[in-house]
């Protein structure tokens, strides 16, 4: 990893991804290349702390209830709340789509089709 982010143009990202929309904090940092994703970079949590109780009924305060031995219902029935960690939100991944969208058509030459000008009728 730490190789990786020496080499040239290679640029480190890092946000929270609780802020496209994961349920925990989970500091993240992306390395990239010629792929731009400044809508994350910078990104960190700026969710209000509130009171949350553990198993044991002790309390603590935290922008986000911790998963630590908390059971939820998936898709698949009963699992563990640290699972989603695992997994990009769809937000997340819709950045991450759309970047590499972008990079390769600024890779191409060619404008993305919106930005296209109406084609022009016969003569
Ligand atoms: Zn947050």
């Amino acid at each position: 990893m730490q190789t990786l982010a020496k080499l040239r143009n290679v640029e480190a990202v890092d946000f929270d991804q609780c802020r496209t929309g994961l349920e925990t904090t989970k500091p993240t940092r992306l390395l990239v290349k010629r792929i731009k994703l400044d809508s994350l970079q910078g990104l960190r949590c700026n969710h209000v702390k509130k009171q949350f109780t553990r198993p044991d009924g002790s309390t603590y305060t935290a922008a986000h209830e911790s998963t630590v031995q908390r059971w939820v219902d998936g898709p698949t029935g009963r699992q563990r709340a640290s699972k989603a960690q695992g997994e990009y939100t769809i937000t997340l991944c819709k950045i991450i789509v759309k970047a590499f969208h972008e990079a390769k058509q600024e890779a191409l030459g060619t404008e993305s089709p919106e930005k296209e000008e109406a084609p022009v009728g016969p003569r």
